[in-house]
């Protein structure tokens, strides 16, 4: 094979690869996988080969690549394939599938060089006796005589080394008289500086005295904990970095760099595991799981199981004969905070035997990202635990992969490339030739129904654990609730009741809401405007203890108002609670209890999650408010009561998914009360308590719902009996999104008939995010392949078209129509 050339795939979004060519050294060490550092307009970026090229393209300069990262390609060829794949099924341009595979770069850091071209180098000179022209003022003359000094090229550092402004820079640069490059440089290994007491300080001479600050490093270092990492012993004895320096000058401290290792877990210190004897249901599925695994083939299994029915157990057990027959297996989870449980159990049943286990999550540094990453790919971990992105865990010879509550739309990514984890993990146990379960309490629509058909095979548990009862659920009608108390607390009288009661008989609480903040909306009594983003057609959200709006979607910030923005009025008020309005309700009405709030505001790292979820679970907290990622998978055993502040708020969206969000989140919510020994109960309150997405949860009846939507969802065409594509028209100017939605209509319009049906284009239910105008095609077909054909034409067509690609999202199976 000839590997003078190969393709690379880069992190632009063009859906193509490109050429370049490899130096001789490096012939036989860049491999398919490995990663590249190559050229790429006046950039250096970092790239994926995708496979050698027997040429050239013809005609083009070819350039050539300037390191090789990986002496073992970082992507095993099954992942190349996958990439291939998703690149395809989702027509996202390769490189940025790549750079959702790939681990956080870490060994490499970006430099940025001003260098003098040489006719910069020419006017320096011409110029050097102060005179002026070119109409370069004083500075500038002066910047590019010191450049010329410097042997023609500077470092970018701090605006002041520099010594000129940035519009000088680009002026400089339009003149053609300075570059400015960019370029990739190798970091040192990162290491850790550990601080130590000195021993002989305190031997030898007479102990110093020593000042309260340093009294209280002596007895963190030498008593308390032992040698610390630098960082944790300024932060333990609230020291400052200037005063452990002079500790170590006066020779009462000692300090060596460490090797940044893999730390123990304090969240396993003093776990074990609960050991169950399987009961009769969840043996037969393990049976079924074995006899698929006996195949040696490629299946998918959907195990339907409610809350509570033991899952994580069969889960472990299929885990653990994975391993047995020399294959390693993925658990893919739907929320950060589940990687922590599923993480620990599987931690302490594989970690010593199999030579371990490997967490994978957005919430880890981006150094422990990597760490964990390499570990697999080095084969030091056998069974990877992750969120989404874990589908792409460089193990080699899997042959299990769980995808744990499959319907959660989390595994959707909502950025390009807008893959479905759930899916991927599908083609990925293709590839591999390995099983696929999929678990849920709650299928989706559309694995169920395979389910039915027999493309999928089905595998239940019916029943709790322990002949433990589902826990009974009932509706609190706030319409009848306001019409009897005229109140407008988000805690109904019955909800109140029942955490007093919880209170009363010492066990716990949870309480849900759909939205994180103070208030969601802000409006003006007396014009109605409300407030919205600057950049979004989107309310924005009032954050009370970080007294300002918020936008959810772009970030955005803006001063709470006192006055209207649009009619000057004072009476600007705020409604719609959030869950920051609830925690302080919720302080207000119970004020001897212990209350927490878990949400995206107050859990960012895994340590803030590890705190709250630990204590809840320890029981040194009596309530626990959250959004809905405290509805899934947890397994809290003294939790009585589950209160959902308001059920609707999903069921009001244009959406075609509503119901079924609705019912599942209130079934899993459901599922969280009453799993240990005590019974459990949960509070809904809602506004249409009629709507048969709440009473089929109020019953808990999957198989009525699923019925009664599929009937909806074949009336309407919808998935699963029709596939559906959404496409993005998007630009900051209204002008060109208009322009180029209405050529991208002509293309489309002449397919419109049976095999296709278009609609559009329309403004987007969000007509305006983060700046841009965006407009909105809907897709449908009874056949997918349909759908790609006719869209990688519209792509092609928006190239000729010259409509960049990056104002053209399609998303393949769409989750949210929004
Ligand atoms: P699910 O994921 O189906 O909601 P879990 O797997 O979290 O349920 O299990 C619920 C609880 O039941 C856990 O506390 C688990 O330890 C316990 N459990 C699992 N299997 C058994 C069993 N065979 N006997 C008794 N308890 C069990
Ligand atoms: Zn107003
Ligand atoms: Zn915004």
């Amino acid at each position: 094979m000839n590997c003078s050339f190969c393709n690379v795939a880069l992190p632009v979004p063009l859906r193509t690869t490109f050429t370049y060519s490899v130096p001789e050294p490096m012939r036989g060490i860049v491999q398919p996988g490995s990663r590249v550092l190559v050229p790429f307009r006046k950039k250096s970026l970092v790239g994926v080969v995708v496979e050698f090229a027997d040429a050239a393209p013809a005609g083009a300069k070819v350039r050539e690549v300037a390191r090789a990262l990986d002496l073992l390609p970082a992507l095993p060829p099954k992942l190349i394939a996958l990439a291939n794949w998703i690149a395809g099924y989702y027509l996202a341009p390769i490189g940025e599938v790549f750079r959702a595979m790939l681990p956080p770069l870490t060994e490499l850091k970006t430099q940025r060089q001003v260098v003098l071209t040489p006719p910069g180098g020419e006017a320096s000179e011409s110029l050097s006796g102060g005179e002026l022209s070119h109409g370069l003022t004083a500075a500038e003359v002066a910047f590019l005589a010191r450049l010329k000094n410097k042997k023609g090229a500077v470092l970018v550092g701090p605006q002041s080394k520099l010594g000129l402004d940035v519009p000088s820079l680009q002026k400089l640069q339009r003149l053609g008289l300075i570059e400015i490059r960019e370029s990739l440089q190798v970091k040192k290994q990162k290491t850790l500086r550990v601080i130590a007491w000195k021993a002989a300080s305190s031997a030898g001479k007479a102990a110093p005295s020593l000042g309260e600050k340093e009294e209280k490093i002596r007895a963190l270092l030498e008593t308390e904990r032992g040698p610390l990492p630098l960082p944790q012993l300024m932060r333990l004895a609230q020291a400052a970095r200037s005063l452990i320096d002079r500790m170590l000058r006066d020779g009462l401290l000692e300090s060596w760099e460490e090797p940044l290792d893999p730390a123990e877990d304090p969240f396993d210190a003093g776990y074990t595991p609960p050991t169950h004897e399987l009961n009769s249901e969840q043996e037969a599925v393990l049976t079924g799981i074995r006899a698929r695994f006996e195949l040696g083939a490629f299946g998918v299994q959907l195990l339907h199981g409610v809350t509570g029915s033991g899952k994580t157990e069969v889960y472990l057990r299929a885990v653990q004969d994975t391993l047995a027959r020399g294959k390693t297996a993925i658990i893919l989870v739907p929320e950060i905070a589940l990687t922590l449980w599923i993480g620990r159990q599987c931690r302490s049943w594989f970690g010593a035997r199999f030579e371990g286990v490997a967490v994978l999550h957005s919430a880890l540094s981006d150094t422990e990202r990597a760490r964990e990453w390499w570990r697999v790919r080095n084969g030091g971990a056998r069974v990877v635990v992750g969120t989404r992105s874990a589908i792409f865990a460089p193990l080699e010879n899997v042959g299990l992969i769980i995808v744990d509550e499959e319907q959660e739309s989390s595994y959707k990514q909502e950025e390009t490339p807008r893959y479905h984890g759930r899916d991927v993990a599908i083609v990925r146990a293709k590839m591999e030739n390995a099983v696929a379960l999929l678990g849920s309490a709650t299928p989706s629509m559309e694995t169920y129904h395979h389910a039915r058909e027999g493309k999928y095979e089905l595998l239940t548990l019916a029943s709790r654990v322990a002949d433990r009862s589902l826990a009974s659920v009932e509706i609190v009608d706030l319409r009848e609730e306001f019409q009897q108390t005229h109140q407008t607390s988000p805690i109904s009288s019955k909800l109140h009741a029942g955490i007093k009661e919880c209170l009363d008989n010492k066990t716990q609480a949870l309480v849900l809401i759909n939205r994180r903040g103070y208030s969601w909306s802000v409006l003006c009594r007396s014009c109605g405007a409300s407030v919205q983003c600057v950049n979004c057609s989107i309310s924005m959200t009032h954050h009370k203890q970080r007294n300002r709006l918020e936008c959810h979607y772009c970030g955005s910030i803006q001063p709470i108002p006192t006055l209207c923005p649009k009619c000057q009025s004072k009476y600007v008020y705020f409604f719609g609670e959030g869950s920051e309005h609830l925690e302080e309700r919720l302080r207000k009405e119970f004020p001897g209890a212990r209350i927490a709030r878990l949400d995206r505001d107050t859990a960012r790292t895994k340590r803030q999650y590890q705190e709250t979820l630990g204590a809840f679970a320890a029981g040194a907290l009596d309530i626990l408010v959250g959004t809905q990622m405290l509805a899934k998978g947890h397994d809290f055993q003294r939790v009585t009561l589950v209160g959902v502040i308001s059920a609707d708020s999903s069921l009001s969206l244009p959406d075609f998914r509503a119901a079924e969000r609705t019912f599942q989140l209130l079934t899993q919510v459901a599922g969280r009360a009453g799993r240990g020994e005590l019974p459990g109960r949960v509070l809904i309150q809602t506004f249409y308590p009629a709507h048969y997405a709440i009473q089929d949860a109020v019953k808990q009846d999957y198989p009525s719902f699923f019925e009664r939507e599929l009937h909806f969802r074949r009336m309407l065409a919808y998935p699963p009996f029709t596939s559906l594509a959404n496409v993005i028209v998007r630009d900051a100017s209204l002008e060109k999104a208009i322009l180029w939605a209405r050529q991208l209509s002509q293309y489309f319009s002449p397919h419109d008939g049976e095999k296709v049906r278009i609609l559009g284009p329309a403004a987007a239910a969000l007509a305006r995010l983060r700046r841009e105008h965006r407009f909105q095609f809907l897709l449908k077909s009874p056949k997918r392949s349909v759908l790609t054909k006719l869209l990688s034409g519209a792509l092609s067509y928006c190239d000729t078209k010259e409509i960049p690609q990056t104002a053209v999202l399609v998303d393949m199976d769409p989750l949210s129509l929004l």
